[in-house]
């Protein structure tokens, strides 16, 4: 019989993971949230579409920009932007350097896990809330105490202070999990009735309060609608996250505009995302945690960097990891 594995979360650790190792383990992914992709997320609403997490992501290993290639073959992502400008009080600094490619999802930035995950046996909107010892392997269950199944491996992609909360104190990885810092994020989104032109498609933004700006109808297959993304700054999303959240989102329009000297405070669609864990701070700086013993995992973005390539090397390494052990069973 195939050994069994559990993976916690459906962002693109969990499903690299899940690709990686199904032909080599009966591979089960719980997500918690009715869609794919954690951080790589999108929001649709009143026509209006918003890439509300990542904004793009860059492939430099080789296997990682050939996963990039075939999903842009397959419909599942493009090529965006062609240039990341700066935004500053003083106006706009153009970005020359040589263009790197930068991958989005399509139809959305959730479209790319999407078409990764469609082999792969995912139960949605199942919270793995306990994890108890069982002979050799772990039974699951959720908040509601729903047995979720007995599994010989478990491995968890939740933010690394998500996963702390779930797994055993025994867990040899405990002391790595306990020194990642991750920060927030509030993220804005304008739908607008009428074409906007700012003068770019993306920009960072030098700004007490924002960090980031993106045009979501500049992307290759998105609504026509004009839609504005509109990231807050880590550190000032840390200083504020219990505030309310009206507040949050008036002092983030005062900003912009400042910034684009136009007011959108009665925009057709305004609304507020806040991300707990949004960007990783301080990483483990191994590239995964495991412990043989025990059979338990743990990997993502916060095991090596801030970003999505570095989720999926980090799910790539542990799935390495893993076949060579399954290989020895
Ligand atoms: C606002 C923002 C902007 C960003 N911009 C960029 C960018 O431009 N470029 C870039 O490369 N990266 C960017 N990132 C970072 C990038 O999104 C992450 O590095 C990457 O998506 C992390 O993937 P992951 O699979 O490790 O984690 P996640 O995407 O967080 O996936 C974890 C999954 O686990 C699920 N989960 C958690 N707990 C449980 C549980 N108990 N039971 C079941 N499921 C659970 C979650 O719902 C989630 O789907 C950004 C992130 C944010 C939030």
């Amino acid at each position: 019989m195939k050994t069994s594995i559990a993976i916690i979360g459906a962002g693109i650790a969990g499903i690299t993971l899940g690709r990686n190792l199904s032909a080599h383990a009966d591979v089960t992914v719980f997500e918690k949230s009715r869609g794919l992709g954690g951080r790589m997320a999108n929001r649709r609403r009143e026509g209006f579409s918003f890439d509300h997490g990542a904004q793009y992501f860059t492939a430099r290993s080789p296997a990682f920009r050939s996963v990039a290639e075939d999903a842009i073959k397959a419909g599942h992502a493009g090529i965006w932007p062609k240039a990341v400008h700066t935004l500053k009080a003083d106006g706009l600094v153009t970005d020359t350097r040589p263009p790197e490619p930068r991958y989005i999802g399509l139809p959305a930035m959730s479209g790319f896990a999407n078409g990764l995950a469609v082999e792969l046996e995912i139960r949605k909107e199942a919270t793995v809330a306990r994890l108890a010892a069982s002979g050799d392997g772990w039974v699951l269950s959720d908040n509601e105490d729903k047995d979720l199944g007995r599994f010989d491996l478990v491995i968890s992609t939740a933010p690394a202070p998500q996963t702390i909360r779930l797994i055993p104190e025994t867990f040899a990885g405990n002391a790595a999990l306990k020194t990642v810092e991750m920060s927030g994020c509030f993220t804005l989104m304008i739908g607008l009735d009428a074409p906007l032109d700012p003068g770019f498609d993306a920009a960072r933004i030098e700004d007490p309060v924002l960090s980031w700006i993106a045009v979501e109808a500049s992307k290759p297959g998105r609504s026509e609608k004009t839609a504005l993304t509109i990231h807050s700054r880590n550190d000032w999303a840390e200083a504020n996250l219990e505030r309310d959240r009206g507040e949050v989102q008036a002092e983030m329009l005062q900003s912009l505009k400042r910034l684009l000297g136009r007011d959108f405070s009665t925009a057709a669609w305004l609304d507020l995302h806040r991300w707990r864990y949004a960007n990783v701070e301080q990483a483990v700086g191994e590239p995964f945690l495991f412990d043989d013993d025990l059979g338990l995992g743990a990997c993502g973005d916060w095991c090596l960097g801030n970003r999505v390539e570095a989720a999926v090397e980090s799910a790539t390494a542990l799935s390495e990891r893993l076949i060579t052990r399954l290989r020895g069973a």
